[in-house]
């Protein structure tokens, strides 16, 4: 019943255009209100955004995406040292930043809960690649070109492209953990971007065969390092996961030595699974392995048992329906893992190929189930009654449901005094989103990347008035683009 990625997919290696490589640029400023007042201090490092004591983002319409406070008109947020103090209406603290969001919706931030963030550098080159294309070419080969700094700067401006859509929130899969290095610049990247993210160290990319195909090379030992030097605290603004292969990719005893590591060092466990055959979650529980700290990526070809399994055990799924449409993995699942008591998520997994935002992974996630639940009644020839996943369940999907994908939910993902400040102004005010009839539709199915007026991460204004305010971007660019140039070209992806 189990498969293994044996595939040799006898792809030949492609070469593509770099020289016109798109440049970052960075969006235009809106015209929403503006940050302001008194006991406005800079960030710790000035690079990136204003991290203000006290801070009101005042009089929005609050999709809270809380059950005990619902939606809110002309409501105020109240955040102190990053944290969501109070949200009602009229809320007058003394010293506080004013974030003025009349006309915008203010929602939760987005929680992508699959990225491999290094990849920006490598954005749109692989947009008809199949999926086995994708192990030959990216995993076998690109992988292995990427150094320390790129590391830093695919992380440093894939985070900013999430935050830049509203998404303040990312588990990063990192599998370029070629060196000790690579994984400190990696996190160096996403601290410097100033996003929440929780980095799952993966395995080398220096070799495709020897850490993706039945591997009997268990998790590499720097994961140790990076638990006890980089991650002491478990509750900081960024954590440590395990990126392990999972049955699909490793034998039995590997996929048993790295979870087991994983659990000693009391991190959780995210794995590519189901996407390339079935069986995978049988082998978990014959080993005695399945548990609430498991995340299964993809699932595409999960057997309904195994569903089953994974939400009995309390494990979470992340779909990602652009890449597993392309890429031939089948079709996304998000009922199947919401219907068996998996907790559900979406994220955007590669922008080597798909749309890196929130907004649109999650609209394709939804219609695609939705696509799914009519054909019934149009095979019967009849006419649907009731549309599924309602608009406020697809922002649940995006936001509260993937926080609690990643253990978080105690943390971000609802605009609830007491959780961490993770907020995104969406402006109501333009020609897509005005009027402003439904603001659970204007988040959930309406507003885009361009909307996003402000992003707040931690209580840190990371975006605001339609821009980033990272300093970074700006002397780091030349350096991507360079970057990227020279991955590419060592690669044999560039003419
Ligand atoms: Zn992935």
């Amino acid at each position: 019943m189990r498969r293994r990625t044996d595939d040799d997919g006898g792809v030949s290696r492609r070469s593509y255009l770099a020289g016109s490589a798109a440049a970052v640029s960075l969006p235009l400023s809106g015209c929403l209100g503006s940050i302001g007042g008194n006991g406005t201090d800079d960030g710790d490092d000035g690079s990136t955004g204003d991290a203000p004591d006290r801070l009101v983002v005042r009089n929005g319409t609050v999709v809270s995406v809380d059950p005990d406070i619902g939606v809110l008109e002309r409501a105020d947020v109240y955040v102190e040292n990053g944290e969501i103090v109070e949200v009602a209406e009229g809320i007058d603290p003394d010293d506080a930043a004013v974030i003025d969001a009349s006309g915008a919706v203010v929602a939760p931030g987005f929680v992508n809960t699959h990225l491999h963030t290094w990849q920006a550098g490598v954005r749109g080159i692989a947009g008809d690649w199949t999926f086995t294309d994708y192990l030959e070419i990216m995993l076998g080969e690109v992988s292995s070109h990427y150094r320390p700094e790129d590391a830093y700067l695919g992380n440093l401006f894939g985070a900013a492209e999430q935050l830049n859509a509203g998404t303040t929130t990312v588990l990063d899969w990192f599998h370029i953990a070629n060196s000790p290095d690579h994984s400190d610049r990696a996190i160096d990247g996403l601290e410097d971007a100033g996003i929440r993210a929780v980095f799952t160290h993966g395995p080398p990319g220096d070799d495709g065969a020897k850490w993706w195909e039945a591997s009997t090379e268990p998790h590499p030992d720097d994961i140790e390092r990076l638990h006890e030097e980089r991650f002491p605290v478990a509750d900081d603004r960024i954590t440590l996961a395990m990126g392990i292969r999972g049955p699909d990719y490793a034998t039995d005893e590997v996929v048993e030595e790295d979870i087991t590591r994983a659990r000693e060092m009391g991190i959780p466990a995210s794995m590519h699974i189901g996407s390339l055959g079935g069986g995978g979650v049988y082998a978990l529980e014959e080993l005695g392995l399945l548990g609430d700290d498991l995340n299964y990526v993809h699932a595409n070809r999960f057997e309904d048992e195994e569903f089953a399994l994974v939400g009995d055990s309390g494990g979470s799924i992340s779909t990602t329906p652009e890449v597993e449409l392309q890429m031939g993995m089948g079709t996304p699942v998000l009922g199947k893992a919401a219907e068996a008591g998996a907790t559900p998520s979406v994220g955007v997994d590669i922008v080597s190929n798909v749309s890196g935002d929130m907004f649109t992974q999650t609209r394709m996630a939804v219609g695609v189930q939705r696509g799914i639940d009519n054909q019934p009644v149009v095979d019967r020839g009849e006419q649907t009654t009731e549309v599924s996943i309602d608009p406020h369940r697809a922002l649940e999907i995006a936001t509260i449901e993937g926080a609690r994908a990643l253990g978080l939910e105690d943390r971000v993902g609802s605009i609830t005094p007491g959780k961490r400040a993770d907020l995104v102004v969406i402006d109501g005010g333009d020609v897509n989103t005005l009027p402003v009839n439904n603001p659970v539709e204007t988040v959930a199915f309406q507003a885009g990347v361009g909307n996003v007026d402000t992003v707040i991460v931690d209580g840190e204004v990371a975006k605001r008035d339609g821009a980033l305010t990272n300093d970074a971007l700006a002397e780091e660019r030349d350096a991507f683009e360079a970057s990227a140039e020279r991955v590419l070209s060592e690669s044999g992806l560039a003419e």
